[in-house]
Formats: structure tokens, C-alpha cells, sequence
């Protein structure tokens, strides 16, 4: 039982279960969710009796930051979390005109299989509890002294291969009795899993669900990503519009423009129409070349030149700007690093 991963009224019953009363579980809620402490000693207002009955029977998930980089140039912190296993994960703190931004991971490692990603070159060690997504977040805050306004799970992971945990998940942040982030401030993103994007318009949640779409044919998204063969194109798009008409929410678009790859004209005009059907945003992300793959990104002409064919087709279009370039900010490539220097000890 991992007490911080469930909600007001599981805590409730556990705490019933304790000989507790109701309103002992709104104080340790808000200890965890609220005030963010990082141990049952922090809860000054819970006798020492029942702090260390907790702390012997539910050990708090708390991620121990195991190291941080910050950019020189823009501020970004790449963290690197030591899970309570001895695992790591990578979140990413960013920040906005608009607000500071965390970016977080959904699983250790990944088994989707995408050519250019660095998370997944070692497959899926496995999926992360509601509280390991959520800690990232909380121990964010704490260590900036920050507040965070938008979550993206962008990070490590794929979020529909570990949905459960991640609905818990998300219930936990928009929690008004929590940190009460708006459902309208976090995206998750996805390689495409079609019963997952079918389920999660079920819950008709106002996140922004974002799609790795990164190619306009079957065939060259294969080359790309393996869950291609899974599921087409078109079924994609049908699940797209599925999930717009139940959540009102339009799906954006992402789009990891490799060099000489998916960045020709041609495949600008096919994404201007699919983008153009459901009334998608663009977000355009030069690849970030990774070392064990020799995927380039194009110069900055053909990238504007893409951009700009998409606007004259009537498509909203953004370049994601390049944050931390000089930490490793980029997916699994700071844990990979770690993984590597520990292995060479
Ligand atoms: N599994 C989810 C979320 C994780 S990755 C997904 O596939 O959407 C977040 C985004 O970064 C995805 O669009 C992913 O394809 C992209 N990405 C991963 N590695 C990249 C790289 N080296 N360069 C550019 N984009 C990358």
C-alpha cells in the first residue's frame, strides 16, 4: 500500500481501518499534497504514536534527487530521481512567460521502440505508481521554492502503456484539495496507442492530449516507430476525432522533423491536411540526435521552410523551442548517462 498514491477517500478508509477518525485523513492529505513534506515527522499535528506506526507500515514514496543540471542559458533544470527501488527517472523543470512548466516521466525506461528516442534504446524496466509521477512534481516545487502551473508527461515512458497509474495520477494533481492543477494545464503525450486514446475520451478530462505523429504514411512512420504496425494512420485519426467529440478537446500534433527523413515538401502538405481535418496544432521538434542513432536534424532553412508551408496551408504551427541544450535535457539521455558512468565504475 503506497499512502501517496491514493485519494481523499481511500485514505479515509485506510485510516478507518486504523481506528482513525475521517478528519485524520484530511490532515495527512494535506500534509502530502498540500504542504508537500517529504516525511511523517513533518506532520506536526499527527501524534508521535501514530507517525511511527505509519512510518513502519507505509513507508512514504519520496524521490531522492540524485542529481541536477541547470542550463546556463536558459535556467532549465534536468533532474535525475532515484526511485525508492534504487531506479531512476528524469523530469525536467522549464520556465514560461506563461508559468513554470515540469515535465515528467511515466515509466522507467519504455518499450515502444522509437528509432530517435533515447528512453527506450534499453526497453521497460517498469511502469511508475501514481505517487512516483507525482513526486516528481512535489519535490520540484520544493526544491525550487517554485509554484509549477503546467505538467506535460512527456518525459520517460508512454502513458497509455501504464494508464491506470496514470488516471490516479492525474485525479491526485487536479485535486482541488491538492495541488489543484487544471486539467486544462497538462498535456500527455502519446506514440499512438489507439485503445488507450479511446479509453482516456471516456473520461472526458479537459487535458490536452498530444500525438507523436512525426509521419504522413504508414510506411515511413514504421520506419519510425514500431507501434505503426500496430495501428495505421488512419485508425489514428479516427481515434483522434473520437476523442475530440467526447472531450471537446482538440488533439495537437507532434512532430520530430528528422533530417532528410519526414521534412520534405510533400510530407509538409500531407500533415497541413490531416492537421487541417481535426483542426490540430503543430508542434515541431527538430530531432535531437542521439548517440546511438545517426538520425540528423535538418539546418534551420529547411525547418522554417516546413513551418512556413504548414501556415500557408492554414495549419497553427509552433517550433518547440530548444530548452537545456547544453544538460542533456532531452528524453533519457541524462539517466542514460547516469546508467552508463555507474556501469563503468
Ligand atoms: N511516449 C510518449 C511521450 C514521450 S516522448 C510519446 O511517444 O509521445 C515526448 C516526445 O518527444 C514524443 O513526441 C517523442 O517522439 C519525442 N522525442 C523523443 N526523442 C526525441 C528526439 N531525440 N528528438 C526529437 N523528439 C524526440
Amino acid at each position: 500500500m503506497d499512502i501517496k498514491s491514493l485519494n481523499k477517500e481511500e485514505l479515509k478508509e485506510l485510516m478507518k481501518g486504523m481506528g482513525q477518525p475521517a478528519f485524520r485523513a484530511d490532515q495527512i492529505y494535506r500534509w502530502l499534497h498540500v504542504e508537500l513534506v517529504r516525511d511523517y515527522d513533518s506532520m506536526t499535528n499527527i501524534s508521535k504514536e501514530l507517525r511511527n506506526r505509519l512510518k513502519n507500515e507505509y513507508p512514504l514514496t519520496v524521490l531522492k534527487k540524485a542529481r541536477m543540471q541547470e542550463s546556463a542559458i536558459d535556467g532549465t533544470r534536468k533532474y535525475l530521481f532515484e526511485l525508492p527501488d534504487g531506479n531512476y527517472v528524469e523530469s525536467v523543470f522549464m520556465r514560461y512567460k506563461h508559468g513554470n512548466s515540469v515535465c515528467i516521466s511515466s515509466q522507467v525506461g519504455c518499450r515502444m521502440g522509437c528509432r530517435f528516442c533515447a528512453s527506450t534504446l534499453d526497453g521497460l524496466e517498469r511502469n511508475l505508481e501514481p505517487s512516483e509521477m507525482l513526486d516528481q512534481i512535489y519535490a520540484i516545487t520544493v526544491d525550487t521554492g517554485e509554484r509549477i502551473s503546467n505538467v506535460v508527461v512527456m518525459g520517460t515512458g508512454e502513458p497509455m502503456d501504464n494508464l491506470d497509474n496514470l488516471l490516479k495520477f492525474i485525479k491526485l494533481l487536479t485535486d482541488e484539495n491538492g495541488l489543484n492543477i487544471s486539467g486544462r494545464n497538462i498535456t500527455v503525450s502519446t506514440c499512438g496507442i489507439v485503445p488507450g486514446i479511446l479509453e482516456l475520451a471516456k473520461h472526458k478530462l479537459t487535458l490536452t492530449l498530444a500525438l507523436s505523429l512525426h509521419a504522413t504514411t504508414d510506411e515511413k512512420r514504421r520506419k519510425l516507430m514500431p507501434i505503426a504496425n500496430k495501428y495505421s494512420i488512419q485508425e489514428l485519426m479516427d481515434a483522434c476525432r473520437y476523442y475530440y467529440e467526447e472531450t471537446g478537446r482538440r488533439i495537437t500534433f507532434e512532430y520530430s522533423l528528422v533530417g532528410g527523413v519526414n521534412d520534405t515538401e510533400e510530407d509538409a502538405v500531407q500533415l497541413s491536411h490531416l492537421a487541417g481535418r481535426l483542426g490540430s496544432h503543430v508542434n515541431l521538434i527538430p530531432v535531437n540526435p542521439i548517440k546511438e542513432r545517426d538520425y540528423t536534424r535538418g539546418n534551420d532553412e529547411s525547418i522554417r521552410a516546413f513551418k512556413d508551408r504548414l501556415e500557408k496551408n492554414g495549419i497553427n504551427v509552433t517550433v518547440r523551442r530548444t530548452l537545456g541544450g547544453d544538460i542533456d535535457a532531452s528524453c533519457g539521455q541524462l539517466r542514460r548517462k547516469a546508467m552508463e558512468e555507474k556501469k563503468s565504475v
